[in-house]
């Protein structure tokens, strides 16, 4: 019983958090920077949003709070773009702080949405798995994403990696941006394991699969090459991230590029899950 409590105080700590920030947006304000040439971190303190500078325009994953897009206008123009050219925005996965601030985006920019054909679902009949209409007002889709396609943007290309567990269709992005030389980002979609015990899933009317779904797709993929990672939340790095960020002060990425992070990154989240997961068991076994 002590466990499942301590489970579901987590996921109510994710949620108080939320509420906090979309209260007190500017909580959250952190000064944009450059990853590597054509690519921005212009997301927050609490959430990522990444902008990408494509041979086909500007491309934005991830739109974070409908509160926080003001900050997120600013990090725009403050990196040097306007918000009024982002072309297209990827969505990692249907949870309102990734998703909140679509419409406005979407209205002053007239940009296309993709999103996780998984997690559309979040949009029709489980809107009450996102918050009320005044937090996550409704946008309109242009296409869910082929996994079997790597979207071309020319410099850039992004392979979404379709990646279950923190939501059914949340989605992960290998970016190659082709500098001087080629770069492989990785953002994982989808981390968090808030929500994911038996008893949250269960409450929540989502299958209990979704554990199984959030470590194979994890181990599928520990090995891949990536040189440096890109948080969806920078909180999930196990390091110090904030630092790395400092000391990047070039925007060349060198700072970014740590042998193994993300392999770091992948098996840290596949030990924090498998000890939540294990003290379900020893519930069900009760
Ligand atoms: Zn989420």
């Amino acid at each position: 019983m002590q466990i499942n409590e301590t489970a579901r105080r987590t996921y109510e700590t994710a949620m108080a958090d939320l509420r906090n920030f979309m209260a007190n947006p500017w909580q959250t304000e952190m000064a944009p920077y450059q990853v590597i040439p054509h690519v921005y971190y212009v997301g927050n303190k609490y959430v990522g949003s990444y902008l990408l500078d494509t041979s086909e325009g500007l491309v934005l994953i991830d739109a974070a709070l409908q509160e926080t897009v003001y900050l997120l206008f600013e990090s725009i123009r403050k990196v040097g773009f306007d918000p009024k050219d982002i072309k297209k925005v990827l969505i990692s996965h249907g949870h309102v702080d990734h998703t909140g601030g679509l419409r406005i985006v979407q209205e002053y920019s007239g940009c296309e949405i993709w999103f996780p054909k998984g997690d559309a679902f979040f949009l029709t009949e489980r809107r009450d798995l996102i918050l009320e209409e005044e937090h996550a007002p409704e946008f309109e889709v242009t296409g869910y994403y082929n996994y079997d396609d790597m979207m071309d943007f020319g410099n850039i290309q992004i392979q979404p990696v379709h990646t279950p567990g923190h939501t059914p269709g949340c989605t992960s992005f290998f970016i190659t941006v082709h500098n001087n030389r080629t770069t492989l980002l990785g953002m994982h979609g989808g981390l968090g394991l808030n929500g994911l015990s038996k008893a949250e899933l269960l409450q929540n009317g989502l299958p209990a699969s979704l554990q199984e779904d959030y470590l194979n797709s994890l181990k599928k993929l520990v090995n891949v090459p990536v040189d440096i990672v890109i948080p969806s939340h920078l909180s999930h790095f196990p390091g110090d991230y904030l630092g790395m960020i400092a000391n990047n002060t070039d925007g060349s990425g060198d700072a970014l590029r740590v042998p193994d992070a993300w392999k770091l990154l992948i098996e840290d989240r596949i030990a924090q899950a498998e000890a939540l997961f294990k003290q379900d068991e020893l519930i069900d076994e009760n």
